[in-house]
């Protein structure tokens, strides 16, 4: 464990004292490191991470009706309608482990999603969102240099982060795989709709107060921790 592991642990644990984590919000172009943070503050927390993307996938992956509509916009970096991503997100914090808090990846990314989040997302305590931010090519290398175990979902990546014997998983050997929309063409294709939709989402919570954005070009563990103070300070100034 290095030592920054033991610090971003450790101030884990100061957190999960002071306060109710409560609805997060992961804003961030795709790539920018939103479901890897989401997974450590689930590590630390105990929240779940409600992430768009991965329930899509589930639902192409089951041949579910959703998913069958979402497969093909998928492949082409396209959003799904605003009223089916809403429903799948409605239907999702319905289950009980939602209870202290979630962490949203990926949802709301639309102005409409984004106002349905603020009549429908009841909590106790206000949402509070945090942008990484990432420089354009660097996000380029990690979407069409990212691999994923499809055993153990670890993220790998053929440019910074490589597996000991390239294609396999270091931790039950399977073969990695490329998502179909992580290749370069259709990167350019999500990004437009991210500069054109998610903008004003982005827009949206920063006039709401509540909002801040970290350097997502730190390593894993300095973001987590940048991440976690800052929800630390929201949550002590609401
Ligand atoms: P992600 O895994 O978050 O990069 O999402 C992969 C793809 O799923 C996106 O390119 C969209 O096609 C679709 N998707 C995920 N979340 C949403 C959302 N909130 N609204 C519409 N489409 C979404």
């Amino acid at each position: 464990m290095t030592s920054s592991k033991v610090s971003a642990t450790t101030t884990g644990r100061e957190l999960t004292k002071l306060v109710t984590p409560g609805p997060i919000l992961l804003l961030g172009a795709p790539g920018s490191g939103k479901g890897t943070q989401a997974k450590e503050l689930v590590r630390l927390w105990g929240i779940p991470q409600i992430s768009t993307g991965d329930l899509l996938r589930a639902n192409v992956a089951q041949g579910t009706e959703l998913g069958k509509v979402a497969d093909a916009l998928m492949k082409e970096g396209k959003f799904v309608s605003d009223d089916l991503v809403n429903q799948m997100v409605e239907a999702r914090l319905a289950l009980p482990d939602t209870h202290n808090g979630f962490i949203l990846d990926g949802f709301p990314r639309t102005l409409p999603q984004a106002l349905w989040v603020d009549s429908h997302i009841l909590f106790t305590i206000p949402l509070v969102a945090v942008k990484i931010n990432v420089d354009y090519n660097q996000l380029l290398r990690r979407i069409t240099g990212r691999r994923n175990c499809p055993q153990c979902q670890r993220i790998y990546n053929v440019f910074m982060h490589t597996p000991k014997r390239a294609g396999y998983c270091d931790v039950d050997g399977s073969e990695l795989t490329q998502r179909s929309d992580d290749t370069e063409e259709v990167y350019k294709g999500r990004m437009k709709a991210y500069a054109d939709l998610t903008a004003p989402v982005i827009e949206h919570y920063r006039q709401q107060g509540r909002f801040v954005e970290v350097d997502g070009d730190l390593s894993v563990d300095e973001v987590t921790t940048e991440i976690k103070r800052a929800i630390e300070r929201l949550r002590r100034n609401q």
